[in-house]
This record gives structure tokens, sequence and C-alpha cells, in this order.
């Protein structure tokens, strides 16, 4: 599907400025205002989107209300729901490469990730679960007799989605894909640097027939438009994949208006525990590596922090450097790139005061922790190794969210749990050990909501996702998911 010709071809196309999708139409924002979006390949102008007001959130989410209450979604058969789900997943597949590149094109992820992480886990995500709505269904309680309980399962209503720069498509799927499957209308908001894709896929939805009104999307900015939606009477539920910081706005927006459920998948600083009789060091190095420099660091759940036992630490710095260096950065529409660019300047600055911070400290950057490509007009870092990190340091407990890995060695096993479990975060976390008692007694005194052994980052959409402590609540991908979008409720019927 990596046709080099075709990706060459959709490279340069040119983009019309973009529209809301609204109550089933192509909107401008109401004021005419857009925002630019540029492209971290080379910071040239791709096109604009919309610059949403709060009018244009309040005429979605109106919009997604009358879907729901009059539009008879979630009246329809689930199976009946199911087939156009299925047909708007069929043309995602269709147009999976345009959409990977315009994605790539707005926000950076290198070419090959992008394909399968975005489209098509966009469409394996919908796919999953249009499948499964129509295979569950209520209970009856096991009451005394005499009576009978029932628990239904009730579409929980408007759904408030939204949604950060890094996979828009994947991340944006598991929350509609579960949402509009159990019979719920969505508004999403988009991020102001990955808004494309998702605007594409919500006409693809039209053209697959999902009525008017049941997915509207709305582009801008978050203290606006995703303000507007967070504040909102009129939304039910509101499901974010975000920063902490901007999960606290949103859990305060909702006990300020009318207490909306609030589910928040949040980053992480997760650690990546490397003990000495690990069974196989270079797989360990490169894994390790890919699972903090793939997408530039750009994964909620990327090993952000590497423990390694002493007596290993400097034989494997030493490995993981090398391999480090051998990692091609740098244009994301080429295949052969293992990181592409980095979302936007101020993340770019970002991660790099990360670095500087680190080194005025006294702390020692081993590879990288540069600015590359600069002539590009593109947004590259170098992967950015920093060792003798202090379990203190900024740069051990706050998430950067670039490419960059924190080092820090540990004496013992407890050592290495109080290290680990010594940040607000609870996203992922992995553990090398060829002792099987040992990597159980870590999945289970590691607080994360994922333990990897000998491996880091696989999963599949059967196993789902979340996170504990300030990494959020909740959790996408597997069955559990419908949790937030189906409410219970139930009958007492006496006989
Ligand atoms: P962000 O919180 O700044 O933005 C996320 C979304 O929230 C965007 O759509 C933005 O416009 C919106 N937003 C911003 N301010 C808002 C406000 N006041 N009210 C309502 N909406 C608002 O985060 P980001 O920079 O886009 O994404 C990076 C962060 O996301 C990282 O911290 C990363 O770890 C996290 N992340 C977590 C996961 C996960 O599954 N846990 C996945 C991907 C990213």
């Amino acid at each position: 599907m990596l046709d080099p010709d075709r990706i060459e071809a959709l490279r340069n196309q040119p983009q019309a400025p973009a529209s809301h999708v609204i109550g089933g139409e192509l909107r401008p924002a109401s004021d005419g205002a857009v925002l630019e979006v540029i492209s971290p390949i080379d910071g040239s102008l791709l096109t604009t989107v919309p610059k949403g007001t709060r009018e244009d959130a309040e005429a979605a989410i109106a919009a997604a209300r009358r879907a729901f209450d009059e539009g008879g979604w979630p009246e329809m058969a689930p199976a009946a729901r199911k087939k156009i789900l299925l047909k708007w997943a069929d043309l995602i597949e269709a147009n999976a490469l345009e959409l990977a590149v315009l994605g790539v094109r707005d926000n950076g992820t290198e070419i090959g990730m992008a394909l399968k992480a975005e489209p098509m886990s966009a469409v394996a995500t919908i796919r999953y679960y249009a499948e499964a709505i129509d295979k569950i269904g209520g209970e009856i309680a096991p009451t005394a007799p005499g009576n009978l309980g029932l628990v239904h399962k009730e579409p929980a209503g408007v759904v408030g989605a939204i949604v950060p720069w890094n996979f828009p498509l994947m991340i944006g799927a598991w929350k509609l894909g579960p949402a509009l499957a159990a019979g719920c209308t969505v508004v999403l908001k988009p991020a102001e640097t990955a808004s494309l894709t998702l605007l594409r896929i919500a006409e693809l939805a039209l053209e697959a027939g999902l009525p008017a009104g049941v997915l509207n999307v709305v582009t801008g900015e978050g203290a606006v438009v995703g303000d507007a939606i967070a504040r909102s009477m009129e939304v039910d539920v509101l499901v974010f994949t975000g920063s902490g910081a901007t999960g606290r706005r949103l859990l305060e927006a909702s006990a300020q208006s009318n207490m909306k459920r609030v589910y928040l998948e949040l980053g992480g600083k997760s650690p990546n525990i490397v003990f000495a009789d690990a069974p196989d060091l270079d797989e360990a190095v490169k894994v390790s590596a890919n699972g903090i420099f793939r997408n530039s660091g750009q994964v909620c759940v990327a090993g952000s922090r590497l423990l390694v036992e002493r007596s290993l630490h400097d034989a494997f710095i030493e490995k993981l450097s090398a391999f480090t260096e051998t990692m091609k950065v740098g244009d994301p529409l080429d295949p052969a790139v293992s990181a592409g660019a980095v979302n936007s300047l101020r993340q770019l600055e970002q991660n790099l005061a990360f670095v500087e911070e680190a080194r005025a400290q006294g702390r020692t950057i081993v590879t990288g922790g540069t600015r590359i490509l600069q002539e590009t007009g593109g947004y590259y870092m170098a992967p950015t190794i920093v060792t003798d990190v202090k379990p203190d340091d900024r740069i051990a407990r706050e998430e950067v969210f670039g490419p960059v890995l924190a080092v820090l060695p540990f004496d013992t096993e407890d050592e290495a749990v109080a290290i680990a479990n010594g940040t607000d975060y609870g996203l992922a976390a992995a553990v090398w050990t060829g002792n099987l008692s040992r990597a159980h007694r870590m999945i289970r005194r590691i607080r994360a909501g994922v333990v990897h052994v000998n491996t880091y980052g696989g999963s599949d959409l059967t196993v789902p996702l979340g996170g504990v402590k300030q990494s959020g609540n909740g959790h996408d991908k597997s069955l559990h998911a419908f949790e937030k979008y189906l409410d219970l409720k139930t009958a007492w019927i006496k006989l």
C-alpha cells in the first residue's frame, strides 16, 4: 500500500479550505474566521480550517441533540446501525492512503506508522464496535419469584469528544466507534493542529448514510469550542484524550454545568524497567528505542523513563545510543524514516527547553538534544537520551511528549518500584526480566493501566486502554469502552 509514487502525488495535492460538519452540512465558522494549518514537514501553509465560535459549537450540539431525541438513531435496530457503520469503515479503507498522507501532512507522523495506526486502525475500530453492538444485551436480575428485574442498556445521549493531535483518527475512532454503535450522537472537537482527517471521515460518514446530526465535527480553539462543549447543558457525556491541565478544566466545567460524566485519557511518564536478567538485551534495546522515539515521542504510552539496573546501565546505554543513532529522522512521507516531524514549533521548543534544563542541572546528554533539518523549514528533533537523571528532576516527572528519554539507574527491585511509581502518572510501564516471579510481582506493584513484560507498547483492540492516578479514568478499546456510552436502566415489574 506504501506506493512511493502515489505518496509523492498526494504530497503535493492542494487542499481546499476545510469546513465544519454540522447537522449533515459543511459549514464555515459563523464569523468566517479560519485557523491556518501549517505542515510540520516543511513549515508551509497547507490549508485552513474554520476557527469555530461558541455559536458553531452550540449549533453542533443542537444538531446532535435533535438527532438523538428526534432523529431515530438510538431507536434504530442495532443491526441497522451496524450496516451504516460498516459501510463507513469500507469508505475509510478505500481512502486509506489519501487519509494517511493528509494526516501526515497535517501532524508529521511517519507514513508507515500513520497508515496502520490512523485510517486502518480507525477502520478496524469502527468494524469492531459495529460488529459487537448486536451481540450485547441487557440482563434479567436474579430476583426472588414474584418480581421481574430488567436491566436495560440505553444509549447515554449526546457525547462530546475532544481529542489531541497525535493519532487523531485512531483516538477519534476509539471514541466514535463505541459511541455511535451504542446509539449516541456525537460532537467531536479535533485538536487545532490535526483536524483535517477527522473532518474528512465525517464527510465519508454522511456518504455512508449516517443520518444528519449524528456525527458533527467542529474545529477551532480548545478554549472556545472545547470549552463550549464542556460547559453545555445538552451534552450528557464528555470523553477526552489530551493533557492533564485540560482534563482538570473539563472536570471543573462539568461541575459548573450539568455534571456530565467526564472520562479522561491523559498523559504518562511511563517507566520502562530493564533488569540485568532481561532475556534478550538486543531486543530490549531496539524495542525501548522504538518505544520512545517512534512518532518523535508523541505517543501517550511512550516509555519516556528508562530505569536500568546499575550493573547493566553503562553497557545498555552504549548499545541504546548506538542503535538510536541509526534511526533515520526526517521527512515523514519517506517510508524509510523511523521518526517524522514534531507536530508544531511550539511543541519542538517545549521539548528543547526540557533538554536545556537537564543540561543546566548537569545531566548528561548522551545523544541528540538538538533541533535538526532546520533548512527544510520543518520541525525535527534528534532522538535524545539523557542520563544521570534524578527522580525529582522535571525531566523525570513531567511529560515531555517529545523524543526525549530520561535514564535513571536502580539497584534493587524495591527501588525500581519506588522510582516507577514516583510520579503523578500511571498510564503504561514495562518490565524486562527472565524471572517469571519477578515479572508477576512487578505487574502487581507498578501502578499503571498497562504493564508490558519483555516488550513495549504492544496491544490490540480487544485489550482496554486507560490510566490510573492522574493519567485518567475509564477505558478506550475493548467491549469495556461501551460502559461509557451505555447507561444502565432498570425496570421492576410485579408479576
Ligand atoms: P491538550 O490538552 O492541549 O489538547 C487536547 C484537546 O483539548 C485539543 O483538542 C484541544 O483543543 C482541547 N482543549 C485545549 N484546551 C481546552 C479547554 N480549555 N477546554 C476544552 N478543550 C480544550 O493536549 P494536546 O497538546 O493536544 O495533546 C498532547 C497530550 O495528550 C499529551 O499530554 C499526551 O500524553 C496526551 N495524550 C494522551 C493519550 C491517552 O490515551 N492517555 C493519548 C494521546 C495523547
